[in-house]
């Protein structure tokens, strides 16, 4: 199971087929091939072995696919950074990875050139000439062979908390999770994917272009979430799949734009990395006629863990049950099994667990014990084996002693007409331990108060529960993914007064 063999394979089978385009820059899959193979002799010219690390600082460009390709193809270990990186963090990863190359997209030259420096890594530029670059040496024709359990791609998580780890992905964890991808969403080489989650990613990599590369599927690219193009995007390309976060999902139904756009070859859409809001849902599977299959999943998982699976009946609000090989169970502090109805971790174990965490023996053995990788998510299941996330374990408010989910009261906001997008978090109190607070972002055009929406939810919680603080805001902190990142509203909201309290 050599995860470079999902391109050579696919080479041979669709050679004229498109395999990744931006706007009129596209590559067939013979030319992805064939660009691949010279950074794969590029690598082996400049003296790298099998079981080096080379860092990719790309935004979502044809060139991402070819390189990421070629480190695989010379039994090379991929390490995806963020473009929008600082030189410190370019560096942390560098030196954490022990990458001695980095490959940086030419915008992003100075964080890059600067953080390269002070690794001590070599920088390679990557611009629209990239292929003439790498016709300095000769091309590597054969795939440097690996074993299923050697790491292909070590994958920085979120860093929500704590510094970034990377979590080492197997040849076998990304060949696996392609697999169960490709079943799930039954895709050929007549789709074409949406390419806008970043491909940096574990969702955008594994689900988008892994899997449509896997069957020769098109992967139209867009390197920034912008709803406007985006729409444009999905009808100038026919684009029969979408895969993206739910903010993607909000930001869609929520622009003007939305009825403007011939979006009728979407046959599948799919949500992940954040719990999709159901009145997201039932708004955007309204507006743009295609139905939204949830599914969960981590970076240390590769990452689909479960899904709503399009076989079986789909609950709204649910994360579905495992996909095929992979276990799930729900257990307490004390690593007892939840009993039924009860909310516990989710734990899980299948051919999708990472590895380990690079060099970081103790957090790995904090993290999988007796072969179960410890998710940090909060769920409950029902009768059916359908899981509920209720909310990541670090998000829990705990109000006066009483525990409060943001998630369910995200939901309540989601019911009122005005509200398009919120976070709810919690901030220090001097006596409750924690209150209760929220951010929300109004529809365009729409106009509520931030009183009015307190008393909404009070009206509709229990009074331990409801938000005593509610702040209308233009925007929320987004990560990389467009996942919401509450450390940095509870962090801002305790240095600022909000908008109304009672
Ligand atoms: P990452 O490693 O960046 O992919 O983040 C993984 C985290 O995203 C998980 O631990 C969950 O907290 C969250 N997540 C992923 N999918 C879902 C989902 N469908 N619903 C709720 N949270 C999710």
């Amino acid at each position: 199971m050599n995860l470079a063999h999902n391109l050579t394979y696919t080479a041979r089978t669709h050679p004229a087929r498109p395999a990744v385009r931006l706007d009129d820059h596209a590559l067939t899959y013979e030319e992805l091939e064939e660009l691949c193979a010279r950074v794969a002799g590029w690598l082996r010219h400049n003296g790298h072995v099998p079981g080096d690390r080379i860092g990719l600082m790309l935004p979502n460009v044809p060139e991402f696919a070819a390189l990421a390709y070629g480190v695989l193809r010379a039994g090379c270990i991929v390490v995806p950074m963020n473009p929008l990186f600082k030189e410190r963090e370019v560096a942390y990863y560098l030196r954490d990875s022990g990458s001695k190359t980095l490959f940086a997209w030419h915008q992003v030259a100075q964080p890059a050139g600067d953080g390269a420096r002070q690794a001590g890594a070599e920088l390679v530029l990557v611009d629209e000439n990239f292929a003439e670059l790498m016709s300095s040496a000769a091309a590597a024709r054969e795939v440097v062979e690996r074993d299923d359990h050697d790491t292909a791609v070590i994958l920085y998580t979120s860093g929500t908390t704590g510094e970034p780890k990377g979590a080492e992905l197997t040849h076998a964890n990304l060949v696996r999770n392609v697999e169960v991808t490709q079943a799930l969403f039954s895709i050929t080489a007549d789709d074409v994917v949406f390419g806008g989650l970043p491909m940096f990613h574990v969702f955008g990599f594994t689900c988008a272009l892994n899997t449509a590369i896997r069957v020769g599927a098109a992967v139209t690219l867009v390197p920034r979430f912008e709803p406007a193009r985006v729409l444009k995007v999905l009808h100038r390309d026919h684009v029969t799949i979408f895969e993206g976060v739910p903010t993607m999902y909000a930001a869609l139904l929520h622009d003007p734009g939305r009825r403007t756009h011939d979006v009728s070859a979407l046959r599948l859409c799919v949500s992940g990395g954040a719990a999709l809001p159901v009145e997201v849902l039932r708004g955007f599977e309204r507006e743009f006629g295609c139905m939204i299959l949830e599914g969960y999943g981590l970076s240390e998982t590769s990452p689909v863990v479960s899904f709503n699976h399009p076989d079986r009946v789909r609950k709204p609000g649910s994360i579905g049950t495992p996909v095929s090989g992979v276990e799930m169970r729900l257990v307490d502090e004390q690593g007892t099994e939840a009993r039924p109805g009860e909310i516990g971790e989710i734990v899980v174990r299948g051919h999708n667990i990472m590895k380990s965490y690079w060099r970081r023996a103790d957090a790995t053995a904090a993290a999988i014990r007796d072969g179960w990788f410890h998710t940090g998510d909060l769920a409950r299941v029902d009768a059916d084996g359908y899981f509920f996330i209720v909310d990541r374990k670090k998000d829990l408010i705990i109000r006066g002693g009483y525990n409060v989910y943001p998630r369910e009261l995200e939901e309540v906001f989601h019911e009122h007409p005005a509200v398009a997008e919120v976070a709810v978090f919690g901030v220090p109190h001097p006596e409750l331990g924690e209150e209760v607070a929220a951010a929300v972002v109004l529809k365009p055009g729409a106009t509520a108060r931030a009183d009015e929406l307190r008393d909404y939810l009070k009206a509709q919680v229990a009074a331990y529960k409801y938000p005593r603080l509610v702040q209308l805001v233009e925007t929320l902190p987004k990560g990389p993914t467009g996942k919401l990142l509450k450390r940095e509203l509870r962090i801002s909201a305790s240095v600022s007064k909000p908008a109304a309290r009672s």
